[in-house]
This record gives C-alpha cells, structure tokens and sequence, in this order.
C-alpha cells in the first residue's frame, strides 16, 4: 500500500474525528481552527475555538466585532498577532469577497497570517481540494520517513520537505488525509520518543530504520535568547482600582490593556508605597522578558479616562485583553485590601 493509503487507514481507526471544527465544517472554522493552531496544541486551541464560534458564528461577525473584543477573546491564547490577523482578514473578506473565505490559494495567501501551508490546508479541509500542507508536525514526520536532514526553517531543507509533501499528497480524500498527516505527528511521531510501533508507516521509515528517529528533524542552530527587563507600575486607587494602559497596536503585546510601564506615566499627589508582587518572567519567541512591580496607592481616586488608559476593578480589568503575566498577576489581587495578595506573592 502507498504511503497515503497506509496513513488513512490508521487515521480511520486512531485519528482524531470529533474536533470542533470537524464538525459544522465551514471555510470559515477551518481557517479559524488553522490560525488558532498556528503554534497551538488541540488541547488548549478546543477551547478558544469553542468560545470563538460562539460569540462569532460567521465570518462577518468577526469583522465587525470591535478588535478590543476579539483580544480579550484571545486573551492567553499568546501570539496575539494572530488575532488582529484574523480581524483584518475578516474585514477584507467583507471588502473583496463578499463576506467569504476565497477559493483560490493566491487570494487566501493575501490575507495576513496566512501563508503557504495554512492556506492548502484550509483548501484541503473546506474544499477536499488537493493541497500538500507542510505544518511543523508535518515537516516532523517527512523529515523522519525520508531522513531529511537539517533545520527544517532553513530555505534548502524546507524545499526537500514541501517536494516530499507533493508526492505523498493523494489525489483524493485531501480533506481526511491532511488531518490524518497532522493526526499522526501529533500523536505518534511525536518530538520525543516517537511511538514507531503503533506508526502505518514505519516499515519504510528511514529515521526508524537507520536508528535517527531523535536526530531528526535537525535542530535550530542555538543562539542565546536576549533578556530584557521592564518594570511597571500597580497604581490603586482608593477603591482599590488599577490603571490600565492600552499599548500601542505595534510591538509587544500590540493593543492589549497593561499596567503601564514605570517610566510612562508622571505620577503625582500623595503615594503610599504597598508591598510589591514579586518579579514574573515570560518567554517570548525572540527574547526573555523579567516583569517587575511597584505597587503604590494614591490617596484620591484621581480620573484619567481616555483612549488610551483606564482605571478598573480587577473584575473589569480581566474582562480586557491582557497579557498572560498581567492577567496572573491581576488574579490573584484582593479588591478590597490591595496589599494583601502582594504580600502573599512576596518572596
Ligand atoms: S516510524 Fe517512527 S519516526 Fe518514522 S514516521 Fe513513524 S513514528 Fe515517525
């Protein structure tokens, strides 16, 4: 049997057929399912999905959703570049598309946030079109069955790797096969200790036969990841209200609500200084970022209500789009004594 038959063979009977985007298939959920699995697991993606579909039952919806909305949908999520993505897609479906997904592999690649492989994948899963997809679970097992050695993000290995994809591609049943592909990376070739013994395609496997199973697909070239430092203010104010400061669209964390970074605001009026929270870091994919607190009081609820900051309850405030080390944080605060969680999150 051919590679593609063998895999949907075991698809049938081990893969995965009850996502939420499998079923009600749309062009509009199996795009969506795709961004949201962009550097996603199923698992944390079902979710998001599920409160997604809810709130936007159709591609229109979305695009005329407010963004600040479709953020604190997305809210810890991470990426967030995916949800503005998502948005603006939406709007210009409306503009040049009549309110649909395009058909056309060109016209989906000029949506933002879609590229080579999210694009055949959604003509593969809302049309049965046939259109190899080259996603990292995919690049994991071609690299493997066909001992492609290298970085897969490299411009010569991934050509080896989209050539493989081609001629593995069945003609038919290109909607079953692409998520048999994606169902057999995630669950049996798995990064580590792939389960060979339950995989369809082992018998000419090379990885498995030459013993490389570990070594491939070749690693990124190491490059020490920067770290970084920002310190930001937890200001309260009598009521035990924070400020919230919506960043600009561009850079880190683009339109989510945050505490203000410490250099950012001119504070003034009695402050009480109040326990600080301890240092938080978060990973992004470029760099390390160390978070660091000053939490104060102000005697008076002073009002700064405008486009670009807001004083909120915690309650409101984790209502927005914010980031996931702010949202923890923001968690884990005490409406009614404001020092309280920080001193319980003291080292
Ligand atoms: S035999 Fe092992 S390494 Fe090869 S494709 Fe299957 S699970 Fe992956």
């Amino acid at each position: 049997m051919s590679f593609s038959e063998r895999l949907l063979a075991w698809w049938e009977r081990h893969g995965r057929h009850d996502l939420p985007w499998q079923t009600d298939r749309s062009p509009y959920r199996v795009w969506l399912s795709e961004i949201m699995l962009q550097q996603t697991q199923v698992a944390t993606a079902k979710p998001y999905f599920e409160r997604f579909t809810q709130r936007f039952p159709e591609l229109e919806d979305l695009a005329r959703a407010e963004i600040d909305e479709v953020l604190a949908l997305w809210s810890g999520l991470g990426y967030y570049a995916r949800a503005r993505n998502l948005h603006r897609s939406a709007e210009l479906c409306l503009e040049r598309h009549d309110g649909s997904l395009p058909e056309q592999a060109e016209a989906l690649q000029a949506l933002p946030g879609v590229g080579r492989s999210t694009a055949n994948a959604i003509l593969a899963q809302a049309w049965d079109r046939r259109a190899p997809i080259l996603d990292g679970n995919v690049k994991r097992v071609l690299a493997r069955h066909r001992a492609i050695a290298g970085w897969p993000g490299r411009s010569s290995v991934e050509k080896l790797l989209w050539q493989a994809a081609e001629e593995l591609t069945p003609d038919n049943r290109a909607a079953d096969y692409t998520q048999a592909i994606m169902d057999l990376g995630a669950t049996v070739c798995r990064p580590r200790n792939p389960d060979c013994r339950r995989c369809p395609v082992a018998e000419d496997c090379r990885a498995r036969i030459e013993g490389r199973t570990e070594e491939l697909p070749g690693r990124r070239p190491k490059k020490t990841r920067p770290r970084r430092q920002a310190e930001y203010l937890l200001l309260r104010d009598s009521a035990g209200r924070v400020l919230l400061e919506r960043r600009p669209p561009a850079g880190i964390w683009g339109g989510l609500w945050s505490l203000p970074e410490h250099d950012s605001l001119e504070l003034s009026g009695e402050l009480e200084p109040l326990p600080s929270p301890a240092p938080m870091e978060h990973e992004f994919s470029h760099f390390s970022l160390r978070l660091e607190f000053h939490h104060v009081r102000l005697d008076t609820a002073i009002q700064v209500e405008d486009r670009v900051t807001a004083w909120l309850n915690i309650a409101e405030a984790l209502e927005r789009g914010l980031p996931r080390p702010m949202r923890a944080l923001l968690e884990c605060l005490d409406e009614s004594d404001p020092g309280q969680a920080a001193r319980d999150r003291l080292r």
